[in-house]
């Protein structure tokens, strides 16, 4: 078979192998250059480990770290017809070459909110680990299924109070559009809570903690965005902006409660934006983000996944000194203090104003957000030859 891309609205539906594995490979050799990071967590758990940030945390800890790694995530295996996930490929192709160099990865395909997934965990844990050192939240999800009635609830990605009215691209059409959207219901935003705050982390927690399989000192993270005025209505004042609230809530119940057992700790660390297929979903950020990395490239401090990601476990999570300097107020973690630098966010809302259908690509770095988003599964590599044939179940 001949995979070609598929792009449905803001996803695609087919992914290319060989391409992922390029991708992973890309960024082992990235973290292998930048060097051993020291004092790092050797025993980690991380939970949405098949792509963007939770993928780079895996490669970061493994490659830069040594650590052994079980990483859980939700994809779908290919079929005799249709390609599976790229989450699927990255993950295969992350065990593979973790193996072969002789570290510890192994990888757990299912749903993270179930009981029976977490069941699975801690034998796989005691099995081969005994205890872990650290756990990586980064699940990004559209659902969830609840472990305790089986109900379904679905999130969403809305302004909350009044309707919101923006500029944005049509990823589609590569036209600067309004977008309108409606403000969420009070349903609507209970509900985007209970799939994407800290309910689940906690309830992960919980069961390591009953199982004792977390390690005395063991530390826990959880992702999150904040962004600019530019990305409030729809991110952190919106229904999303509500459940990371949620999930800093839960940071601060687990950090007393892990404090206090194993002399542990709970810390949310606010990541920098970028290209995955959880923010093209979100409506406006994909042209800010065209925006953003152009002002930052400028500036040569540009950073994808796997920058942003060895920048908190080389620099900020370990190093105690660095560690304050970059704690706020809430006690969250900064790694989108570039991002959010003055200058950049000034230049930001110059072209935000400025920017129509006809100078988006002189303005933005839009061509390379259409050429990353293919990236994303694997396709508009140059190092991949797409007009090859291939048997999708012989790939390994
Ligand atoms: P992503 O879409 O690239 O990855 C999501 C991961 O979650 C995948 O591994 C997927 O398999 C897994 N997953 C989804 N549902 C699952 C389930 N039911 N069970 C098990 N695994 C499941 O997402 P991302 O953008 O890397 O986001 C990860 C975290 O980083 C999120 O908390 C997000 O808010 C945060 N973050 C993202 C950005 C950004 O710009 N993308 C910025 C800052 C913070």
């Amino acid at each position: 078979m001949i995979i070609k891309p598929k792009i449905r609205g803001f996803v695609c539906t087919t992914a290319h192998p060989i391409g992922c594995e390029v991708n992973v490979k890309k960024q082992i050799a990235y973290t292998k250059k930048q060097g051993i990071i020291q004092n790092i967590a050797k025993r980690v758990l991380i939970i949405g480990s098949s792509s963007g940030y939770g993928l780079s945390s895996r490669i970061a800890l493994a490659f830069g770290g040594n650590a052994s790694t079980i990483g859980i995530f939700f994809e779908k295996p290919e079929t005799e017809k249709k390609t599976g996930t790229a989450g699927f490929y990255n993950a295969m192709a992350l065990d593979k070459i973790a193996n072969q160099a002789g570290l510890y990865s192994k990888s757990l395909n299912g749903d993270a909110f179930s009981d029976s997934v977490k069941k699975k965990t801690i034998k796989l844990i005691k099995e081969d680990l005994g205890q872990i050192d650290m756990l990586v939240y980064s699940l990004a999800s559209p659902i969830r299924q609840l472990p305790e009635t089986g109900k379904i609830i679905r999130s969403v990605l809305k302004p909350i109070g009044k309707t919101y009215t923006s500029i944005a691209v049509d990823t589609n059409k590569d036209l600067i559009v309004k977008a309108n959207i409606q403000p969420a219901t009070q349903a609507e935003i209970k509900d985007t809570v209970t799939v994407m705050g800290g309910g689940d982390w906690e309830l992960w927690i919980n069961a390591l903690l009953d199982a004792n399989v977390l390690a005395k000192g063991c530390k826990t993270i959880a992702y999150s965005y904040i962004g600019t005025e530019i990305t409030w209505p729809i991110y952190w004042n919106g229904t999303i902006g509500k459940a990371k609230k949620h999930l800093e809530y839960t940071a601060s119940l687990l950090n007393k409660k892990l404090s206090t057992i194993i002399s542990g700790s709970a810390n949310i660390v606010v990541l920098k934006s970028v290209i995955t297929q959880a923010s093209s979903a979100i409506p406006i950020m994909p042209l800010y983000i065209s925006i953003v990395f152009k002002e930052m490239r400028k500036k040569g401090i540009h950073e994808g996944c796997i920058e942003n990601i060895y920048r908190l476990f080389s620099q900020h999570l370990h190093t105690k000194k660095t560690l304050s300097s970059n704690i706020d107020s809430e006690n969250r973690l900064r790694l989108d203090d570039w991002e959010l630098r003055e200058d950049i966010q000034q230049n930001c809302y110059k072209i935000w104003s400025n920017i129509t259908s006809e100078n988006l690509k002189e303005l933005s770095d839009y061509s390379e957000y259409k050429q990353e988003f293919l990236g994303l599964f694997g396709f508009g590599l140059k190092e991949v030859n797409y007009e090859k044939s291939i048997n999708l179940l012989e790939i390994k």
